[in-house]
């Protein structure tokens, strides 16, 4: 993925490091109720002061979020189409939290934003408009101050966001404030003065630089669950929660796709050591999941078994390639020259695979396999298809002994083939890929073995 934070820069602002910034998603916003309930956990905590909104999200399983709502006006303009229908869920999105928590600019707001949008506004200005109409209600719901993130937010033409412009921006904004601000998430503004939005789910990165922008002491990260758990609940009953987890340890959980904030997000706060706590709107006495540094990881040595689906192997086999130069290189930049990223590329003396995403090859694998062939000339090849992979990851797994052993001996005793073995360099996970029925058992084995 490409990287939307370009760039590093000190801050000039040296607030009370117990300073929190907290974001709060969209579930956590969706109705007058949960915006109450965010408001609650604002007040309870005079260090909170500064707060990230997202737009309001779904209140039910089967709801609509308002930022799709908006990006469907858009595209109803576009096709020469009347966006009133739509826009009318909108309105009266807002307006039943307005009315509630008694904002009567709610309608003017709103009123302004339909007249661009049917005057064929951009793209992601009409898509930050979800932010940017929630972040004015909740400012003034909490008698904050409202700092329009298109005024600190500075985007490059290149659409990545300019870190050190955007952070001296928002510190010399929020200089001697002593109320709280509210800032919208999820878009900026060019230097061509043009609104650009983060992809979807970017509130979680306008959070990270806000609070790496006024170093805080911690970025509170305000969602709809209680942190991150083990392992996926929908393959292991009742995974116990992570309490504490390390970047790097997270970043190899949320890649394997337990994620519960966007990946650019971490970037900004990591780089100054601030530490991310996500905790949940409806149960804030939960202690939810600190991610942080550094940890003790004397007793928790892993941290969670993640994992999924959907992955292919192509598998090469030549005599003497050990001794042959080049062959490496040849088989990424043949992928490369196609457009395709690997993700794994385990060898040995005369054997070398590389692991790719199914849906990066799909409609290509005939194409890539006869440029293998060309290029390569192996002797042998042969694709994988089906392929799962599970991460055990944590920090302590590197210098303790046992561990991969422990892991075999339960997929062993589960009777699941291991495909693949891939530990990465950072030694803080072991990767193995199994065949896609086996996933759901090499799962439950990993995680009772370690866990239970
Ligand atoms: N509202 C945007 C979205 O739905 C951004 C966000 O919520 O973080 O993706």
């Amino acid at each position: 993925m490409v990287r939307e934070i370009a760039g590093d820069g000190a801050s000039p602002l040296s607030l009370n490091s117990n300073t929190i910034v907290c974001k709060f998603g969209g579930t956590s916003l969706a109705d007058a109720d949960q915006i109450r309930k965010a408001a609650a956990i604002v007040q309870s905590d005079s260090n909170r002061r500064f707060v990230v909104v997202s737009a309001p999200g779904k209140r039910t399983s089967d709801d609509k979020k308002i930022t799709d709502l908006l990006y469907l006006c858009h595209s109803l303009v576009q096709q020469g189409l009347n966006s009133a229908f739509a826009f009318d869920v909108i309105r009266e999105r807002y307006m039943s939290i307005a009315d509630k928590l008694d904002v009567p600019e709610m309608f003017d707001w709103l009123r302004d934003v339909q007249i661009q949008i049917a005057s064929g506004a951009d793209s992601d200005w009409v898509a930050s408009r979800g932010e940017y109409l929630n972040g004015r209600l909740i400012a003034r719901f909490l008698g904050a101050r409202f700092v329009d993130a298109e005024d600190v937010v500075v985007f490059g033409l290149d659409g990545k966001v300019r870190a050190s412009e955007t952070y001296a921006r928002i510190a010399a904004t929020v200089e001697n404030e002593n109320n709280i601000v509210v800032i919208p998430g999820f878009y900026g503004k060019d230097l061509a003065g043009k609104v650009r939005c983060f992809s979807r789910g970017g509130s979680d990165i306008t959070g990270a630089i806000v609070a790496r922008a006024v170093l805080a002491g911690v970025y509170e990260n305000w969602t709809d669950v209680s942190g991150l758990l083990m392992a996926d609940p929908r393959l292991i009953k009742n995974p116990k929660p992570i309490a504490e987890v390390t970047y790097r340890e997270q970043r190899e959980l949320s890649y394997m796709g337990a994620t519960v904030l966007h990946d650019e997000a971490v970037f900004p706060v990591r780089e100054a050591g601030i530490p991310i706590h996500i905790r949940n709107t409806n149960d804030p006495a939960a202690p939810g999941t600190r991610i942080v540094t550094t940890r003790d990881s004397s007793n928790s040595t892993l941290v969670g078994v993640a994992g999924h689906k959907g992955f292919v192997t192509i598998f090469t086999e030549k005599a003497l390639m050990n001794g042959e130069v080049g062959y490496g290189r040849r088989m990424l930049e043949l992928l490369e020259a196609r457009g395709i990223p690997y993700e794994h590329a385990p060898t040995s003396i005369d054997t070398m695979s590389v692991v790719i995403r199914a849906d990066f090859l799909e409609g290509r694998e005939d194409q890539v396999v006869l440029d293998i062939k060309n290029i390569l000339n192996p002797d042998r090849i042969e694709v994988l298809h089906d392929l799962a992979l599970i991460a055990t990851v944590g920090e302590g797994m590197s210098n303790k002994i046992g561990m991969a052993g422990k892991l075999f001996a339960a997929l062993g005793e589960a009777g699941v083939n291991i495909r693949m073995i891939d530990q990465g360099a950072s030694e803080i996970n072991i990767i193995i890929g199994v065949i896609g029925a086996d996933f759901e058992k090499a799962m439950q084995s990993i995680y009772s073995a370690f866990v239970e």
